[in-house]
């Protein structure tokens, strides 16, 4: 090969190298080209999923969402775990977000009105923790009494069953006074014992019931007398309510059978003797003695048809000690308790009666037995609707 032909054949390469190169060029122009757009449109729809994501993380209902942007407070509830109450109170809009910090510590309870009183009782300046308490241990009826009242300090008496949201400050002047536990300052005041006997007066709405508690501080209507009063049969002129008076036979004939011989000596009394009979002992022994052993008229289980005082046959008017005992070990059989047993004084008002029987039914005087209080303590315990 000449010179020549050489050169031109190198000239040929260049040349086709230089094209070679400048395609090359483009086409990785290109690519960028296409790289970028992929790149930008994985950023929007990357940015559109994370979004989705972000709302599908928040386990709250689609309402619940709807006003917690309403309300601006998306993000701080987003950052927190979950709370039912905070979305019962979202979905029913009653959140506030100044009480958002309470709401997380405030248990969800099912219970109807649980996000009113929520609100009414954040509102009342009561805690999250005073509101808990509420929830857990307070009555429907107290809760609704709780509701039209001022904060009050429940402290402690709100976990005793018995307690009335009401009667707070009565319990707390009662407490530091007597020095009395939580429990019994509770049913103490509720009995009345922190006011003067025959203060603040209740009439009694059911007279025919045979639980019905009679005391210092209730009292029968005006105008009730049993209807179904019988003769006994040991004294006709003795009465008691039919039923009493059944009960009462089978009990002296199991006492009998025992070796107790009981004799009555009072039974029912009319709303006129027992006027007659504690005006006389108020003119013999004056007022605040009387009142130590006769019930003021309309205030006596006598006037119930449902008393009877028994004495055993050696006493006049009492009950041996042996015969007091076997009372009080039998007389609930027959639906009986000792309504003024030895030693409760302080919460009857009365001296101790063991002669007083009060029929109750066999039921309800087993039970009274068994728990082995008074029947004032008993009543308000259990019986008296809260
Ligand atoms: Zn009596």
């Amino acid at each position: 090969m000449s010179k020549e032909k050489i050169f031109i054949v190198k000239k040929k390469k260049i040349s086709a190298k230089i094209m070679v190169g400048e395609i090359m060029k483009k086409r990785k122009k290109k690519n960028y080209q296409k790289i970028v757009i992929v790149l930008l449109l994985l950023l929007v729809v990357s940015g559109c999923i994370k979004n989705e994501l972000k709302e599908k993380d928040i386990p709250y209902s689609k309402d619940a969402i709807e006003v917690m942007k309403e309300k601006n407070i998306y993000d701080q509830i987003a950052e927190k775990e979950y709370s039912k109450t905070v979305e019962k109170m979202l979905e029913e809009k009653k959140i506030d977000p100044k009480y958002l910090e309470s709401y997380y510590q405030i248990d969800y309870q099912e219970k109807e009105n649980f996000t009113t009183y929520t609100e009414k009782l954040l509102e009342k300046n009561y805690s999250a923790e005073e509101i808990n308490n509420i929830f857990n241990y307070l009555s429907d009826k107290n809760l609704e009494k709780l509701m039209e009242m001022d904060y009050v300090a429940l402290e402690d008496y709100v976990k005793v069953s018995n307690m009335e949201v009401d009667k707070v400050d009565r319990y707390k002047k009662y407490q530091e006074e007597k020095n009395t536990d939580t429990q019994t300052t509770v049913t103490y005041v509720n009995i009345g014992l922190d006011l003067e006997y025959y203060s603040n007066i209740q009439e009694i709405s059911d007279p025919t019931s045979y639980s019905v508690l009679l005391n210092k501080y209730n009292a029968l209507p005006d105008d009730y007398a049993p209807d179904d009063l019988v003769s006994l049969s040991i004294n006709p002129n003795m009465q008691l309510r039919k039923e009493a008076a059944e009960h009462y036979e089978q009990l002296e004939d199991a006492a009998l059978l025992d070796n107790v011989h009981i004799i009555p000596f009072s039974a029912y009394r009319s709303k006129t003797y027992q006027t007659r009979l504690y005006n006389n002992y108020v003119a013999s022994d004056g007022k605040k003695n009387a009142d130590t052993y006769s019930a003021r008229p309309r205030h006596s289980e006598h006037e119930l048809g449902l008393a009877i005082d028994v004495r055993s046959s050696v006493l006049l008017d009492n009950l041996t000690d042996s015969d007091y005992e076997w009372m009080q070990n039998n007389s609930y059989k027959y639906g009986f308790i000792i309504r003024y047993a030895k030693g409760t004084t302080p919460i009857t008002g009365y001296i101790e009666e063991p002669w007083h029987l009060r029929y109750l039914g066999v039921e309800l005087a087993t039970d009274v037995h068994t728990k082995n209080m008074t029947y004032d303590e008993y009543y308000d315990l259990y019986l008296k609707k809260n």
